[in-house]
């Protein structure tokens, strides 16, 4: 069975997020035979769908990781687009309690219009274990600003394959993703540039360490991280780990199979409206 993920946008934080030095559109995944489940549409998320020519009207899920513009902000605009513009109950919103219903000075990120389109809002706690269209999904705890943040292990027929959203690193938050196949790290800054609640590169390699999975892939990179040239880093890093790694580009696309091998997706410009649209 198929499972695919495009990454339709790779950078993350504040300034590659303001500046959409990357697209920060967040995955698109294939998976269970033709469903779509789409995590953390931040901007740039619709842009990037057009150009692939994919039409959202084709997704199933929407999952939101949690309560920062560079994970969210494009989420109501794709409900729209699961439910054909808010004409037909369709679809589920997997989120964090502050994405769901807010807390503090965080979210909510989707309006109840919205939320009422849906056919179900789930609110997601690490430990939990969530059926996502067919896909079993363990939800993973994270340390990070916003402090209901979730990690995700997808259990695939090909195995697991692990998005850890954003997180500080600790040895007790990387061990929850032991056994995965495919390691997914929001790396922010590149070396031993630390800054509070994100991963540098220096803290990917201590997670693949202690993970060992057989592909560690970097997205979610930060401006710094850009100019510094991820390329190199994940070099550096499988390197140092002997764990092929690879950071990924936007609209980069993951096939796992019984091999893995990464492919670019065909963009097309000019104007495109799909066939389900009015
Ligand atoms: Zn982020
Ligand atoms: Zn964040």
């Amino acid at each position: 069975m198929v499972f695919r993920i495009t990454f339709l946008g790779t950078g993350g934080g504040r300034y590659t997020t303001m500046y959409q030095t990357r697209s920060t559109g967040g995955m698109l995944i294939e998976h269970s035979g033709g469903k779509y489940l789409h995590i953390d549409p931040g901007p740039g998320a619709l842009t990037q769908m057009n150009r692939i020519h994919y039409d959202l009207s084709k997704t199933d899920s929407l999952v939101v990781s949690h309560a920062h513009p560079d994970h969210y902000s494009d989420a109501e605009s794709v409900i729209e687009g699961m439910t054909m513009g808010g004409w037909k109950r369709r679809g589920r919103l997997y989120g964090s309690p502050t994405v769901i219903d807010g807390e503090g000075t965080l979210g909510p990120c989707i309006s109840n219009y919205h939320k009422k389109k849906l056919e179900a809002v789930i609110t997601l706690k690490p430990g939990m274990v969530v059926d996502i269209d067919g896909l079993r999904t363990d939800i993973c705890a994270s340390d990070h600003s916003d402090h209901t943040n979730i990690g995700f292990r997808f259990d695939t027929s090909r195995g697991v394959v692990s998005y850890i959203s954003d997180t500080n690193y600790s040895e007790d938050i990387a061990r929850q993703y032991i056994g995965s196949r495919i390691l997914i790290l929001p790396v922010t800054t590149p070396d031993n540039l630390r800054i509070p609640f994100h991963l540098c590169t220096e803290d990917a390699v201590s997670f693949i360490d202690c993970v060992k999975p057989e592909l560690a892939v970097f997205i979610h990179l930060g401006i710094v991280m850009i100019k510094s040239g991820p390329e190199a880093q994940a070099e550096e890093t499988e390197k140092r780990t002997g764990i092929r790694t690879v950071a990924a580009r936007d609209l980069d696309i993951l096939n796992v199979d019984d091999s893995i091998s990464i492919s670019r997706a065909a963009t097309y410009s000019g104007e495109w409206i799909p066939d389900s649209s009015p």
